[in-house]
């Protein structure tokens, strides 16, 4: 099959499988936004995926946005930062994203404060949590979330529109679900205690193996990428 008409087919095979979770879970299917993953992935494939239809794109390494910067530079998406973000490429993803997904510590968004004020400007962005326990996942402690929520209120220039989280690796329904669910409690706790904006929030939560979980736990942005464009070829 053609490289385009494979990624359509892919994108349609996804979106069903978000429709069918949200009609088990009785939400609306506009109520869960696809996020592409797209690293590793070539301008030429994401090009394609962006004409099929979709609308957001996100990159877990600043080298990745970089090098493909010009090949993309006509192509009207919205761009997401959702990998960890080492303090010195501040400046430059700021150049290419409208939201950082992965704003996992005290330390990180103070950094990225200084440097939205000195720029005059904001910024969306997530609290990234690690719901999974595991150690080798980037996200603040479930038990520094509300930490993190009531310093991000005071620091200018950021403006916190929902909650992400990688969740728990695994092919087994109970501990993956309650993964998600915490992310979903603590947004609610959050906004319960006021740490958190009222109103919509995102729970950037689900990726190409568990979109079914993540929806039933409430996702509103499932991050997929394997699902669209295959195994990754780190070559
Ligand atoms: C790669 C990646 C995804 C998507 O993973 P797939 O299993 O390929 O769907 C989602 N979230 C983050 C943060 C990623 O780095």
């Amino acid at each position: 099959m053609e490289q385009s008409a494979l990624i359509k087919e892919n994108l349609s095979f996804v979106h069903n499988e978000i429709k069918e979770a949200c009609q088990k879970a009785g939400r609306e299917s506009s109520a869960v936004r696809l996020l592409l993953a797209t690293k590793t992935v070539e301008p030429e494939r994401i090009i394609q995926a962006i004409e099929a239809g979709e609308t957001l794109i996100g990159e877990n390494k600043v080298q990745e946005y970089h090098d493909k910067a010009e090949a993309l530079s006509d192509i009207h998406c919205e761009r997401h930062f959702i990998g960890h973000l080492q303090s010195n490429k501040i400046k430059e993803i700021l150049q290419y994203v409208s939201c950082i997904q992965s704003v996992d510590s005290i330390s990180l968004a103070e950094k990225l404060s200084a440097q939205l004020l000195k720029a005059n400007r904001t910024l969306d962005i997530y609290l990234q949590i690690n719901t999974s326990g595991e150690a080798s996942k980037f996200g603040a402690d479930p038990g520094e979330a509300f930490q993190l929520m009531e310093k991000v209120k005071t620091l200018g220039g950021l403006q916190v529109k929902g909650l992400m989280t990688i969740g728990l690796f695994s092919d087994q329904e109970v501990p993956v679900r309650k993964s998600y669910a915490l992310l979903r409690t603590l947004k609610e706790k959050g906004q319960r205690e006021g740490l958190l904006p009222e109103g919509h929030l995102e729970l950037s939560m689900g990726m190409s193996g568990d979109i079914e979980w993540a929806v039933l736990e409430g996702s509103t942005m499932v991050r997929v990428g394997s699902a669209v464009f295959g195994k990754r070829n780190y070559a």
